[in-house]
C-alpha cells in the first residue's frame, strides 16, 4: 500500500494522516474524532503502513486496531483520581539510565525510548515517545555506550540476576549495531542465562523481521551464539487481537521459530477491544497455531489519558474463568495485574480483599515484604 510519506515508512503528522484518511473515504466526522482524540492522548501520533493496512475502515467505530492507535475524542474518559503518571513506579526501581531492577532475578533494560508506532495506552507514557497530551516525557540523558557500561558493571555486582529483558521503546527502533553491542555483552556475562527481546515490531512492521532483512540475519546469528553457550535468547511480542496478525505476520513468525526463537506473547486486556472471552480465546488459539506461547494477559495499567481502555477486575477475572481449561496448561496465559506503586506482577485473582463496593482491590507483594498493600482501582463509571 502506498502512503503519502513512503520515505519515512510511517505517518507521524496530522496532515499526512488526514490525507490518508480521506483517501480511505473516512467521513469528516470521524476524521475530526481522530484529530481531536490525538490532542488528548498521552502518546503522539505514529502509525505504520502495516497497521493502517489492517484497519477495516468500513468498521472504523469498532475496529480493534483503530481504537489502539487512533483513539476517538468521544472515547476518552476522565482519569481516576488515584491514577499517577509512571503508575508502576518504574523510576524508583531505575538504578540509572533506564535500567530497571524490580525482581531479584531479572533486570529490564530500556534500549531506547522510541517505537515504530505508538499505542495510545502505553504504560511507559512517562518516557516513551515525544511530548503529548500535556505530558513532558522524561529524557534518557546518558549515551547508549555509557548506559551499556553501567548495565555491565551492575550485572557484575548482582550475580543473582540471571535474566535480562531488553525493552523500551522497541528493539525494532534501534540500529542492529546497538542490538549487537547489548547482546554481545550479555552473551559474555557468565551469570546471565536468559535474554528476552521485547518488541511490538511483529505487530507494527513484521517485514523488518522477515528472512532476508538485516535484522533477521543479526538475530539468527545471536540466536546461534546463545544456543552454543547454553543460554536462551527469546522474543516477547505483543498481540492484543487476532486481527493484528495477517499472512505476512505468519510467515515472519515462522521464520523466527525456524531460527530457534521461543516467542512469548503479552496481551493487554483492553475495554471494547479484546475484553471478551471469545476474542481472547481466538487470539490464544491463533498464537498457539503459530508456535507463539501465550505468556501473559495483563490487566490494563492505570495510565494517564487512557482510562477508556481499562476493564474492571471482575470483568477480567470473568474472561480468565472462561478461557481456563481450553488450552494445554503450559500454553494457558497467566492473567496478571502489575501492581500500581511497584509491587510487581500478581495473579489477578489473588487479591487480599476488595476494600469497598466501588472496586478497590488490595494485593500484597512478596518482593515488597508482604506487609504493604498495593491497590488497584477499577475505572469509575
Ligand atoms: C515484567 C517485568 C519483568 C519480567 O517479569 P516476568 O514475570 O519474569 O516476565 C522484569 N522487570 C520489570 C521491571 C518488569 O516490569
Ligand atoms: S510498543 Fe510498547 S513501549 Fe511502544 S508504545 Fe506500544 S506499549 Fe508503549
Amino acid at each position: 500500500m502506498q502512503l503519502s510519506a513512503p520515505s519515512k515508512g510511517y505517518i507521524d503528522t496530522v496532515t499526512e494522516l488526514v490525507d490518508f484518511l480521506r483517501s480511505r473515504q473516512v467521513s469528516a466526522r470521524h476524521i475530526n474524532e481522530i484529530t481531536d482524540g490525538l490532542q488528548k492522548s498521552s502518546m503522539s501520533l505514529k502509525v505504520t503502513p502495516h497497521i493502517l493496512g489492517m484497519i477495516d475502515w468500513g468498521q472504523i467505530g469498532t475496529d480493534p486496531l483503530r481504537k489502539q492507535f487512533l483513539p476517538f475524542n468521544s472515547e476518552f474518559k476522565k482519569d481516576h483520581p488515584m491514577l499517577r503518571l509512571d503508575s508502576l513506579s518504574e523510576k524508583r526501581s531505575d538504578i540509572g539510565g533506564g535500567i530497571i531492577h524490580r525482581y531479584p532475578g531479572s533486570v529490564l533494560f530500556m534500549i531506547g525510548k522510541t517505537c515504530p508506532a505508538y499505542c495510545a495506552f502505553c504504560t511507559r507514557s512517562y518516557i516513551v515517545g515525544t511530548d503529548a497530551g500535556g505530558i513532558k516525557k522524561d529524557k534518557i540523558t546518558s549515551s547508549f555506550r555509557d548506559r551499556l557500561k553501567v548495565l555491565a558493571a551492575y550485572l557484575e555486582r548482582m550475580p543473582l540476576v540471571s535474566d535480562v529483558i531488553i525493552s523500551g521503546g522497541d528493539i525494532a527502533s534501534v540500529s542492529t549495531a546497538v542490538l549487537d553491542a547489548v547482546l554481545n555483552m550479555l552473551l559474555t556475562t557468565a551469570t546471565i542465562k536468559t535474554v528476552r527481546l521485547a518488541t511490538r515490531g511483529l505487530t507494527f512492521c513484521p517485514v523488518e523481521f522477515d528472512a532476508g532483512s538485516k535484522l533477521y540475519a543479526r538475530l539468527c546469528e545471536h540466536q546461534s551464539d546463545f544456543f552454543k553457550c547454553g543460554k536462551e535468547l527469546s522474543i516477547q511480542c505483543h498481540f492484543n487481537h487476532s486481527s493484528e496478525i495477517n499472512i505476512l505476520t505468519e510467515k515472519v513468525v515462522k521464520g523466527l521459530v525456524e531460527a530457534g526463537f521461543v516467542i512469548r506473547n503479552q496481551t493487554v486486556l483492553l475495554k471494547n477491544i479484546n475484553s471478551d472471552s471469545s476474542i481472547i480465546r481466538d487470539l490464544i488459539a491463533k498464537l498457539i497455531s503459530l508456535n507463539i506461547q501465550p505468556y501473559y494477559v495483563y490487566q490494563m495499567d492505570m495510565v494517564k489519558n487512557a482510562e477508556h481502555f481499562r476493564t474492571t477486575i471482575e470483568e477480567s477475572i470473568s474472561i480468565y474463568n472462561s478461557v481456563t481449561g481450553f488450552f494445554p496448561g503450559f500454553l494457558s496465559p497467566k492473567f496478571v495485574v502489575d501492581l500500581p506503586g511497584g509491587g510487581g506482577k500478581k495473579n489477578i485473582c489473588a487479591y487480599e480483599r476488595q476494600e469497598s463496593r466501588d472496586g478497590t482491590y488490595a494485593y500484597t507483594s512478596a518482593i515488597c515484604g508482604e506487609r504493604r498493600l498495593f491497590y488497584y482501582y477499577d475505572p469509575l463509571n
